[in-house]
């Protein structure tokens, strides 16, 4: 096993991975930004290294300052978490380069997945179920419009390098399509330095399905079922639970089948995430693969009660899973609400600044993955996640009610929040019946 692990994060995540370190009994190293000199996952690791100013690109995208903390504080892996180097393939190539273990698939995986024309193709090839659509790169708007006249309006350009909503444009008629690819590559080209563009059969409607995947080196591959993280605002994904209301028994062992396969043909190791769309029909496609944990992985955890950050930690120090599918068992039910520092009245844009008062719910099945404490100033540079909560019942209609419970008991109070959004989310009587879809928010929600 290890004996000292770097978390290259900030953050819940890097608490949460601290946190599954120390259980383990492996020393930890944070880094921290100039701006995170009083963030608490650099309180909370046994070491700490300042690895640069506020700016991302110069701190927690920066691999030479990583790299070399890593070296000094002598850790032998890196835990990434999510986000900054996470999907990045030559930070992977590099960790090799200096003998460090990357707590994740390798470098070619991390390619292979990370353009999603290319895990497109992968996927074909393995007979997983994708979206109708091009079949090979597109980088001019004539190409991608014959496409789109041959699968039929709607469709969905996409960045083959996107990621987090960007470099996405759906096209409802022919007229719109010029426009929509130029806006769609052009974004790509800004956010990804890449060009190379995608169409695919827009899906109406659809539900946000995907299946959490464990994988050893050992060939062993399993499914820890499915989350449904339909609930979304700009593609940006709000409420999880685990499991859907959507997937019959006999749904989810065909989709979880699907997922292992997708994974095997990856050739992946590691804890990764097969994403399928649902239609009305019940027929699914894959999207896309996320090839590191997920922010929503904490409502697998509870009801499988398997650690998945535990498991991740597990593979990469070379060990074989320690659970197998017949072990995996689906009990009750976890709803997640990602609660953000944005005020829901100016069109949820990001409100960082003090917290002068905070209260946390508790008690039995409540869990609260944050890195935010009282008179704690949230930086502006940072994602405006600020916390989870998550909740655990015997089925829905209790883990709902006690979501209401923990939200009105939850007090972060010197800066605005999405909570009473949530709240509203959460008792919406759709909501609550389970007739969600990734439309929810921009149908029932939008002024
Ligand atoms: P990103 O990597 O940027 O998050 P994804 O490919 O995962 O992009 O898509 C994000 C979301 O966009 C999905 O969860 C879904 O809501 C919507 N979406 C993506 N592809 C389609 C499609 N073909 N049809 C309908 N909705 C889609």
């Amino acid at each position: 096993m290890f004996h000292k692990v770097l978390i290259a994060n900030r953050g819940e995540i890097a608490v949460r991975i601290i946190r599954a370190c120390r259980e383990m009994g492996i020393a930890t190293v944070a880094v921290y930004s100039e701006a995170d000199k009083d963030a608490l996952h650099a309180m909370l690791a046994d070491e700490a290294i300042c690895i640069g100013p506020a700016k991302s690109s110069q701190s927690y995208l920066n691999m030479e300052s990583i790299l070399s903390a890593t070296v000094a504080m002598k850790a032998d892996a890196i835990h990434p978490g999510f986000g900054f180097l996470s999907e990045n393939s030559k930070f992977v190539t590099l960790c090799e380069k200096c003998n460090i273990t990357f707590i994740g698939p390798s470098a070619d995986v991390i390619n292979k997945m990370g353009n999603k024309a290319e895990a497109r193709n992968t996927m074909i090839q393995a007979g997983v179920p994708v979206v109708p659509g091009s079949e090979e790169p597109i980088y001019t708007f004539e190409e991608g419009e014959k496409i789109a006249d041959a699968i039929g309006y709607p469709v969905i350009v996409k960045a083959a390098s996107g990621g987090g909503g960007k470099g996405m444009r759906i096209v409802h008629k022919k007229e719109e399509f010029h426009s929509n690819f130029l806006t769609a590559q052009r974004e790509s080209v800004l956010a990804f330095g890449d060009d190379t563009m995608y169409v695919e059969k827009y899906i109406e409607h659809p539900r946000h399905i995907e299946f959490q995947i464990l994988a050893d080196n050992y060939g062993n591959v399993i499914h820890l079922g499915e989350r449904d993280c339909s609930i979304q605002r700009r593609h940006q994904k709000l409420i999880e639970e685990a499991p859907s209301v959507a997937l019959s028994d006999e749904l989810r062992q065909k989709m979880g089948e699907a997922a292992i396969k997708a994974a095997k043909a990856a050739g992946y190791t590691n804890a990764g995430t097969i994403e399928f769309l649902l239609d009305k029909y019940n027929n699914f496609y894959f999207i896309e693969m996320n090839t590191r944990v997920q922010v929503e992985h904490g409502v697998t955890e509870i009801v499988t009660g398997i650690d998945i950050i535990k498991e991740q930690i597990r593979i990469a120090a070379g060990l074989p899973l320690s659970v197998t599918q017949e072990d995996v068992c689906i009990k009750g039910h976890a709803i997640e609400c990602r609660i953000n520092a944005e005020n829901p009245e100016k069109n949820f844009a990001p409100c960082p600044g003090k917290i002068n008062n905070i209260h946390f719910p508790g008690g039995n099945g409540i869990r609260i993955d944050s890195a935010i404490y009282n008179g704690y100033h949230i930086p502006p540079h940072y994602d405006s996640m600020i916390l989870k909560l998550i909740v655990f019942d015997k089925n829905r209609e209790l883990a709902i009610q006690k979501m209401n419970s923990a939200l009105g008991e939850l007090v972060i109070e010197g800066i605005e929040t999405n909570l009473e959004f949530q709240y509203e989310v959460l008792n919406h009587e759709k909501f609550k019946k389970g007739e969600t879809n990734t439309h929810f928010i921009q149908t029932y929600f939008s002024k």
